[in-house]
């Protein structure tokens, strides 16, 4: 059985993000780019499955300009086997959105023809927490997301996914082919080692289009403009209790 992981390339989780000048976007020159966190934990999962014996193969998928490549080549380099880089620039006023993302995963899904796909519950540039979503949708696939534990019986052809939700855990059955996002919980990913990294510039990366696989990714958004949000005013130290109850009550007013 094959997994396919879907990666984004995204600005790295420890920079500060800022809005460029003419603000037409956040500024991504010179910054130090990174793949998505619940992405690398996708990863590390298919990873795991295929060493367990539960896959054969994972192909990591991402879709972005030429750059996206980097991320690709991570992916390859904590250990999946070969990728798919669906190149695409988008214009800062007109960016991808989940669904354009989640047609073309479900067209490179419908040639690859993987048991799983796995993908992060949200990319941290966007936030949008919809693409998994979108292509068990479009694809007609059972979903398990949010997945803080994955199980897969080869034989059964069925994942148990253990959710983390307000109550508790919730476990569910899916039946595969099927799609997961995943949770911070699921697991720590690897570091890709130097033979790793060096083995993985080897490693194949097959490149298309959008139009190569007949998908339509215009949207009807347009991003009009990016602010940065409101500066915080500094906070002030008191003195006492009282003072604290006497401020909640007469300045705040929530007494
Ligand atoms: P989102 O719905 O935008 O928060 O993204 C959720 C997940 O969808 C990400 O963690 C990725 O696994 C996948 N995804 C989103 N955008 C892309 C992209 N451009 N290329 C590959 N995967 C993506």
């Amino acid at each position: 059985m094959k997994i396919l992981v879907a990666v984004k390339r995204v600005v790295d989780y420890a920079v500060k993000v800022r809005v460029k000048p003419d603000r037409t976007g956040v500024e991504t020159a010179n910054v130090k780019m990174s793949m998505n966190p619940f992405c690398e934990i996708a990863v590390e999962e298919a990873l795991r499955l295929r060493e367990a014996g539960a896959a054969a193969e994972v192909v990591a998928a991402t879709i972005g300009p030429a750059q996206s490549a980097d991320t690709l080549r991570t992916a390859l380099a904590m250990g999946a086997d070969r990728a798919v880089h669906v190149l695409h620039d988008p214009d800062p006023a007109r960016p991808l959105l989940p669904l354009a993302v989640a047609k073309i995963l479900r067209a490179v899904a419908l040639q690859e023809k993987p048991g799983l796909v796995i993908l992060g519950k949200q990319a941290i540039d966007d936030d949008c927490n919809q693409t998994g979503q979108m292509l068990a949708g479009l694809l007609q696939w059972p979903q398990g997301t949010f997945a803080s534990k994955v199980l897969l019986d080869k034989e059964k052809q069925k994942a148990t996914v253990e959710r983390e939700v307000d109550g508790g855990i919730e476990t569910i059955c899916l039946k595969l082919p099927a799609v997961i996002t995943t949770d911070l919980r699921l697991n720590q990913p690897r570091y890709a080692t130097l033979p790793n990294i060096m083995k993985a510039k080897s490693k194949v990366i097959k490149k298309v289009t959008p139009e190569d696989l007949n998908v339509d990714i215009r949207s009807d958004m347009e991003v009009i403009e990016v602010t940065e949000p409101p500066k915080r005013k500094a906070g002030v130290i008191l003195s006492s209790v009282d003072e604290l109850l006497d401020k909640l009550k007469n300045e705040a007013r929530v007494l």
